[in-house]
């Protein structure tokens, strides 16, 4: 009972900038969520944690989709232990730091296919894509262009 009442009285302390935001955050891990009873993963991560032993270049690589697609409308962020995880309606944008490349996982209607998708998997209008991003010539406009479908698409 004691968290519950934790819960409440964060929810009313916040509750002006929830209504502004839409959001609320969890007072345990500092997460942005969609709504206080959200089943969320309840640790704290902070994203440079997520590049430690990772080349250095795919922070500033983060940085230039971070800058981008925060600025859509509706958009939270958070850490979970190995990815940071972009929500809309949903969850349309996941990016995985590996040793030398950025995974960024998005979502479209049909099947996607070209030299930039490693791969594209799924069906009935929900595919399920991965691009890997290693240089500031992999931030392409149809990088940028899928992910912003993926947004409008959930
Ligand atoms: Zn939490």
């Amino acid at each position: 009972m004691a968290d519950r009442a934790l819960l409440v009285l964060n929810a009313s302390k916040t509750s002006n900038l929830t209504s502004i935001l839409m959001s609320w955050t969890c007072p345990k891990c500092e997460r942005e969520l969609k709504a206080p009873n959200q089943i969320h993963y309840c640790a704290k991560v902070s994203i440079d944690s997520l590049f430690d032993g990772k080349e250095k270049e795919l922070i500033l690589l983060f940085d230039k989709i971070l800058a981008e697609v925060a600025g859509w409308d509706g958009v939270l962020v958070s850490t979970t232990p190995h990815c940071i995880v972009f929500m809309h309606r949903y969850t349309f944008l996941v990016i995985r730091p590996m040793k030398k490349a950025l995974d960024v996982k998005f979502y479209s209607k049909a099947m996607l296919h070209g030299n930039l998708i490693v791969k594209s998997t799924g069906g009935e209008g929900k595919f399920e894509n991965h691009i890997r991003v290693t240089a500031l010539d992999d931030l392409t406009q149809q990088l940028f262009g899928y992910l912003y479908q993926s947004w409008q698409l959930l």
